[in-house]
């Protein structure tokens, strides 16, 4: 097997976040000889962190111009850790940096980059990547003569390494920072009020444009749909999605679901999230829609409609029922 180099920056408080922990894992289970990069302002506490994770170099560049997420210094710290490993294999978690920076790293290493894979393993003696295409429709194994071969491993596909601590001897690679024109001053938010997104939550609960729609008694009720959303967010940890149809209205500033942004959509044009269940409510269940739901282990919907998308083997399980009674019962049970 080729030697692997896996590269990591750290997080504000120099530890390395479960993404990071996770291409470890799958850049260990290859079997080749393993490197290790780290980019941070200082990254003993992350070297350390895997220093049983039997590398047989860790290599880093430091100081503070590499703590700010930025390309410029991340492409720099990136390629100089690639060259200084010479490793065939560079594998990274999918972080917005290395999905902002190691697309121009391969470039300027003279390799070639995937993103956006799922797995990594051995295919007739030699790496292979997984990931998927158009929209998650179709799966592929891919294999690619060209190295340094740079991987990006989505978050959440392998278990993250969970190997012992110890001390661990840093090599330590020179860089200079350059001159930069980008200062990261803070950062800023969809104004969602609060944070809804939880991608390391158990369920996802999507939220459909029936909640904003006429009900039985011929009245819409938003602030009833949103007190019941928020209630059983608030008391379940769930993440919260919702159809591109119910993100379009609250883009448009009409009076409803505030709390939901575009970040919340799932589907063809939106997020794919990998949860182990997932509950659709007043939502159609249309392709489109449905697609996004590629990665949730058991999926379960609640539609008035018995002729429902969900209803047409999208779903293990759909409750014919009106979504306001059944959360209004969920969330007494939850309370109580
Ligand atoms: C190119 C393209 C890309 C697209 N990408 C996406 C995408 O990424 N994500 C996405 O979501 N969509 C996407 N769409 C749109 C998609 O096709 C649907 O139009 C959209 O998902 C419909 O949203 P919805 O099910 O919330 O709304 P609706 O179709 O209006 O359905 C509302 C549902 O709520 C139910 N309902 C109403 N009241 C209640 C109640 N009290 N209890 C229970 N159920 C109730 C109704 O029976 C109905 O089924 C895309 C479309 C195109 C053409």
């Amino acid at each position: 097997m080729e030697s692997i180099l896996l590269l990591a920056h750290t997080e504000s408080d120099g530890s390395l976040a479960r993404p990071a922990l996770e291409a470890l894992a799958a850049a260990a289970s290859l079997g080749g000889e393993l490197h290790i990069g780290l980019v941070g302002a200082q990254v003993q506490a992350a070297a350390d962190r895997v220093a049983g994770a039997g590398a047989e170099r860790i290599l880093a560049v430091t100081g503070e111009a590499f703590a700010q997420p930025r390309y410029a210094t991340d492409a720099a710290a990136a390629e100089a850790l690639c060259r200084a490993s010479g490793a065939a294999m560079v594998i990274a978690p999918t972080t917005s940096r290395w999905s902002r920076a190691l697309p121009g790293v391969a470039f300027r290493v003279g390799g070639r980059v995937d993103t956006h894979a799922t797995s990594l393993a051995i295919h007739n003696s030699v790496p292979a990547v997984t990931r998927w295409f158009y929209r998650q429709r179709m799966e592929a194994v891919l294999t690619r003569s060209q190295r340094p071969w740079i991987v990006l491993l989505d978050a959440g596909c392998v278990p993250a390494w969970s190997g012992a601590s110890g001390h661990a001897s840093i090599e330590s690679v020179d860089v200079a920072a350059g001159e930069t024109r980008t200062t990261v001053t803070g950062t800023r938010s969809p104004d969602a009020g609060q944070q809804t997104i939880r991608p390391d939550a158990k369920l996802l609960f999507v939220a459909g444009a029936g909640w904003t729609k006429k009900q039985g008694d011929g009245a819409t009720h938003t602030a009833e749909a949103e007190k019941l959303i928020l209630d059983f967010l608030r008391a379940s940890q769930a993440s919260l999605g919702g159809s591109k149809s119910l993100v379009d209205l609250s883009g448009e500033g009409e009076a409803v679901l505030r709390f939901m942004t575009h970040m919340n959509q799932i589907g063809q044009t939106g997020a794919t999230p990998r949860h182990d269940k997932g509950l659709s409510t007043c939502c159609h269940g249309e392709e489109p829609h449905a697609v996004g739901w590629r990665f949730i282990g058991e999926r379960r919907a609640i539609n008035l409609d018995a002729n429902c998308g969900w209803a047409r083997g999208k779903a293990d399980v759909v409750y014919v029922a009106d979504a306001f009674e059944v959360m209004r019962q969920v969330n007494a049970l939850l309370a109580g």
